[in-house]
């Protein structure tokens, strides 16, 4: 029982514990507790192989996102369901037995909300949230933030990525191909975290967020887009458990390098990816 845990630190505020599969299996978590599959840094090396199944992933958190096996689309997780935004802009509901690289869910019960009466920019909403989450939520920089954000939309820039095929190129490569597209407007959720700057490597500093609208047929990886009004979720977790694939370290977190995150990912201050 004791092997199944691999690692275990604090990062600032955060209590960081990784775990193998098998101990992801007996993982009890509360809604503090935000479950990843995988790490950041093995993403951008070109790691699209995980061995957690969404199964195993949605016992543990029914909100978040990620990427599915061979890099093959966009995550989202929203009540419990797991869907895929393909590079074509295909939207597929997710059975249990898919397997991801990359993943992190909580399970999301919203400790606080603000009503948007928008528009809103993205940086807007951003400000918005981090303010809630200093005064409501009583949070600080160092932890996360999980948002569920829903309502009416506007100029949504969203992105996917193409199913890869061994051997694998880094995920920079993969995101100088990646498809993007423009909604004009939409009804749907965002879906996603802030992370603290200290888990860099682990995970994506800052926002990174995911959109599914409401009647399924778009989404992706949110690039740019303005809230027009709707209901704004958050909720604080201070435990981040990471599952890794075999092969795969926690690494020291700080040691990526945050350009490289940002371009890929699009995550710190400005526009986030995977
Ligand atoms: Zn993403």
């Amino acid at each position: 029982m004791a092997r199944d845990i691999i690692d275990d630190r604090l990062i600032g505020a955060l209590h960081v514990r990784a775990l193998s599969r098998a101990g992801l299996q007996h993982d009890p978590v509360d809604e503090h507790v935000a479950v990843q599959a995988g790490t950041l840094a093995a993403l951008l090396e070109g790691g699209y192989d995980g061995d957690a199944t969404l199964a195993e992933i949605l016992r543990l958190g029914d909100l978040g996102l990620g990427t599915v096996q061979h890099l093959d689309g966009e995550l989202v997780v929203l009540d419990g369901a797991a869907w895929v935004v393909r590079s074509d802009g295909r939207v597929d509901e997710l059975d249990g037995t898919v397997r991801t690289p990359f993943a992190v869910v909580c399970r999301f019960r919203g400790e606080a909300s603000l009503r948007c009466n928008g528009p809103w920019t993205l940086a807007e909403l951003r400000d918005r949230i981090d303010e809630a989450s200093r005064t409501e939520l009583n949070v600080l920089d160092d932890e996360i933030v999980a948002v569920r954000a829903t309502g009416r939309f506007a100029d949504l820039r969203l992105r996917s990525v193409a199913r890869q095929r061994r051997p694998y190129p880094p995920l920079r490569e993969v995101v100088a191909h990646q498809t993007e597209w423009h909604v004009d407007s939409a009804v749907g959720t965002v879906i996603g975290f802030r992370f603290p700057d200290t888990l860099a490597g682990v995970e994506v500093p800052g926002y990174h967020v995911h959109f599914l609208s409401d009647d399924r047929t778009t989404g992706g990886h949110v690039i740019d887009l303005t809230m027009l009004n709707g209901d704004v979720q958050l909720q604080s977790c201070d435990d981040l458990h990471v599952e890794l694939p075999v092969g795969v370290a926690l690494g020291s977190p700080g040691a990526v390098d945050r350009d490289e995150v940002r371009r890929v990912e699009g995550g710190g201050a400005s526009t986030p990816t995977a």
